[in-house]
């Protein structure tokens, strides 16, 4: 069994940032990856896709961004490559085809068995991310068999799909970004359409990230919001990437001939029921988007930007569309694909210590478990509003090995300041 100070489960982002923060404090680790560094972004992403963050807003511990368009937004194979450089620079011991079997608790620290042999080590870094795996509703196992279905880490582009039309369930990122694709390429959609939060790409004239980032609102930590639970739950962001920088939102789908319904209640072989909730959900998202960007203006006034950006656009809510379906027949409406853009789960089958919850989600406070030397980066809101995105688990990453590094008999006391 070979020891080390830290193993690092995952080697995406969250896993790479830790590895150069545990480098930068001379602590000896390693990186367990079951395939390749930045996975996900090889084999669980669709072919159009491109970051929905721009390029100057992908800072790592010790990298950022060298290209020659920082607005621009990476496709799939840039992040790859971007991660790789990363892995690179400063030769992340990453042990590449390594898959986690299982982690138990061994003396004071952990045995982590993979399919390439044992590890022992004091702390353990679960990366392994927040994206894992995608949720389908039980409700799912109802439809018939002739429907194909299909979820967004299995969606690779509409020449995939059979013939016929599509039913998406689910308009955050994902949703409305596949929903637009498949439309595009002739098939009929219709979008089952849950909480969301709606988001212009731009406002004023800058990046919408561009004002959250300046405004403070994408490192605030728990302390900063008033219910952290709902924070933490809050749907993603409805923005896409494009060279074009244009906004892709309901509305927009909507202008395009996508028909929206309210959210998806319950199915039964081919009948399928929506909530009648379509205004509840779109109102909600206007009433927030409204109150976003009066937060903006209002930031602009108070530190007089006003003659350095854009005249405010009239805010134009969504118009529902009347009517909309309540209960529709997918044989009779030509659909053969239901793609389930339903959110994420996390699934630790190979965790052998008691720090799950009865969800299945690790317990920490911003990272930081109740087992001695067990830590969760990735996680949505660990430590701040953008842990889960590339630009944000640097700063979680830092604070973690800062942890890690304390003699072991202070790490109680600091862990309520660290949170
Ligand atoms: C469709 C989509 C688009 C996104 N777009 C953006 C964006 O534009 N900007 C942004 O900042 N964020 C974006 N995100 C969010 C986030 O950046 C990604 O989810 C990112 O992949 C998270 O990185 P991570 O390192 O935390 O986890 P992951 O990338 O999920 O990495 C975890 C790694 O752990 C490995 N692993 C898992 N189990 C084991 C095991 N048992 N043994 C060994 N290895 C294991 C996996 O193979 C994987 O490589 C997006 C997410 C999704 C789903």
């Amino acid at each position: 069994m070979k020891r080390t100070g830290a193993v690092i489960i995952g080697g995406g982002q969250a896993g790479l940032a830790m590895s150069r923060c545990l480098c930068d404090r001379s602590v000896e680790h390693v990186v367990l990856e079951r395939g390749r560094i930045g996975e996900r972004w090889r084999s669980e992403r669709w072919d159009s896709l491109r970051l929905l963050t721009p390029n100057w807003l992908s800072r790592l511990p010790g990298w950022s961004y060298r290209g020659t368009d920082p607005d621009g937004f990476m496709t799939m194979p840039e992040v790859i490559d971007y991660l790789q450089g990363y892995a690179q620079s400063f030769r992340a011991p990453v042990e590449e085809l390594t898959n986690v079997l299982s982690v138990v608790p061994d003396g004071d620290g952990y045995r982590i068995t993979t399919d390439q042999g044992a590890w022992w080590s004091k702390n353990l870094v679960i990366a392994t991310g927040h994206c894992d795996t995608p949720y389908v509703p039980p409700i799912a196992r109802k439809l018939a068999n002739d429907i194909i279905q299909l979820v967004p880490t299995r969606y690779r582009s509409p020449d995939h799909l059979p013939e016929g039309a599509v039913l998406v369930v689910g308009a955050s990122a994902s949703g409305i970004q596949m929903a637009e694709e498949i439309h595009a390429s002739g098939r009929p959609v219709t979008v089952a359409v849950g909480r969301h939060t709606r988001l212009p790409r731009r406002y004023r004239g800058r990046d919408i990230l561009w004002w959250l980032e300046l405004m403070g609102l994408l490192d605030q930590t728990p302390a900063d919001v008033y219910d952290f639970e709902i924070s933490r739950e809050q749907p993603s962001l409805q923005l896409v990437g494009r060279p074009d920088h244009g906004t892709l939102d309901l509305p927009m789908l909507q202008r395009q001939g996508v028909r929206l319904t309210g959210r998806l209640l319950d199915l039964q072989g081919h009948a399928v029921r929506f909530a009648d909730d379509l205004v509840g959900y779109t109102a909600a998202a206007d009433a927030k988007l409204a109150v976003l960007l009066r937060r903006i203006d209002n930031f602009i006034a108070k530190k007089g930007l006003d003659d350095e950006v854009d005249e405010p656009a009239p805010f134009v809510p969504f118009l529902w569309p009347s009517p909309w379906p309540e209960e529709i027949n997918l044989q009779t409406e030509g659909i053969r694909t239901v793609v389930w853009a339903t959110g994420f789960r996390r699934r630790y089958p190979w965790l052998k210590v008691p720090v799950l919850d009865d969800r299945g989600e690790i317990v920490h406070r911003g990272g930081i478990t109740a087992a001695p030397g067990l830590y969760v980066i990735g996680l949505q809101f660990l430590r701040h509003r953008k842990s889960a995105f590339i630009d944000g688990v640097g700063r979680d990453a830092a604070e973690l090995a800062e942890h890690m590094c304390r003699p072991s008999f202070r790490r109680g006391e600091e862990m309520e300041c660290l949170t």
